[in-house]
């Protein structure tokens, strides 16, 4: 599983952060998304996909 980020899409709107802080975080300068870890273990699916689910502009994505 991997998590791509489209920042040519994102807002900077910090939803995906708000739900899964330990993968996403909002850059300061740029106030894009940066993935803090793009392949997270199996056991986490859940909570990424969600955080995934929660962008507005459908800027994430999980593949694999
Ligand atoms: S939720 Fe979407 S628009 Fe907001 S920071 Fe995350 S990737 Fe960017």
């Amino acid at each position: 599983m991997r998590i791509h980020a489209d920042k040519a899409k994102c807002e900077g709107l910090g939803m995906c952060e708000s739900m899964a802080n330990d993968y996403f975080e909002v850059d300061e300068d740029e106030d894009l998304v940066q993935v803090l870890d793009d392949s997270p273990p199996e056991a986490d699916r859940a909570h990424v996909f969600a955080a995934v689910q929660a962008c507005p502009v459908l800027a994430l994505t999980l593949e694999g």
